[in-house]
């Protein structure tokens, strides 16, 4: 066996043996997956509030090193520019870093590492917690129902999903959809902190009490932290309810849009009912 097939049976054998450990007995056929289209409806549900807002430094696009000895040089990348997530000379650079991470456990169950999407420049960026199921097969954070959710909320704001930058604490799929583990989040952390940077949004909104949690390092419950603003590197924070929370009490997506709403006030965005 060639060293390449040798390291696809260890990855494989790593997977199926994760896959059992979580408890699955069966495994399907690889699927193709296609990218999310999503169809959105309207707004989805109706408050306020204020604060100031203090600019981090953009993180600057920090190019990988030429290797010494190597022909191929800086510019042979294994990402591009145009892969999720990457648009910008810093973003890339962070997903090179990151490259086919082997950091912590929860690499030897992933099928892709989910990275990041959308606008580079975006005023605004939303954590979530780590990639899911659906999340896992297309290599695009929230893409499952939650994800739906999620677009329609971002519409609601009056962006379209590819106006904002989508990621999440941990860039793989815990396994079973269990909260990640101190260590996978010590691992993986820096990275996300490095595309804030990046991307430097004006406002953060840390999606559930795990991702605000994470980010504030404090253990106050999401009820609490939710609807306040918080800072984050001086970026400013706001904490909301998961998608996937509401998915399972949509009576609480009238909070989650008020928390919104704070948003949109402190973006400049036309709020309900409301001109100019
Ligand atoms: N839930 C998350 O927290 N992130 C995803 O990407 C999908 C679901």
């Amino acid at each position: 066996m060639s060293g390449d097939a040798k390291e696809l049976a260890a990855e494989v054998a790593r997977h199926l043996a994760w896959l059992r450990d979580s408890g699955i007995a069966e495994v399907d056929p690889v699927r193709e997956i296609t990218p999310l289209t999503p169809t959105l409806s309207p707004r989805f549900a109706g408050g306020e509030g204020d604060v100031e807002h203090e600019p981090v430094a953009r993180e600057e696009s920090a190019r990988p090193e030429p290797v010494e000895g190597r022909t191929d040089g800086p510019a042979a990348r294994r990402y591009a520019l145009t892969d999720k997530g990457c648009g910008s000379e810093a973003l890339l650079a962070i997903r090179e870093d990151v490259g086919e991470c082997t950091r912590c456990k929860l690499h030897g169950g992933r099928t892709r590492l989910v990275f990041g999407t959308g606008n580079p420049d975006a005023d605004v960026m939303f954590v979530g917690e780590g990639p899911g199921a659906d999340e896992d097969l297309a290599g695009e954070p929230f893409v499952g129902r939650a994800g739906q959710l999620l677009t329609k909320m971002i519409e609601a704001m009056g962006f379209r999903r590819e106006d904002v930058y989508i990621a999440n604490v941990v860039k793989c799929r815990p396994p079973g959809n269990r909260n990640p583990e101190p260590d996978e989040i010590e691992a993986c952390e820096g990275f996300l902190r490095r595309q804030i940077a990046a991307v430097r949004p004006r406002v953060v909104v840390a999606l559930g009490k795990f991702a605000a949690q994470t980010l504030l390092r404090e253990d106050t419950p999401i009820t609490r932290l939710r609807g306040r603003w918080a800072e984050y590197e001086g970026v400013k924070l706001m904490p909301t309810f998961h998608p996937a929370y509401l998915l399972r009490s949509p009576e609480e997506k009238r909070k989650a849009w008020e928390d919104l709403q704070l948003v949109m006030k402190e973006l400049g965005k036309p709020l309900p009912g409301r001109t100019g």
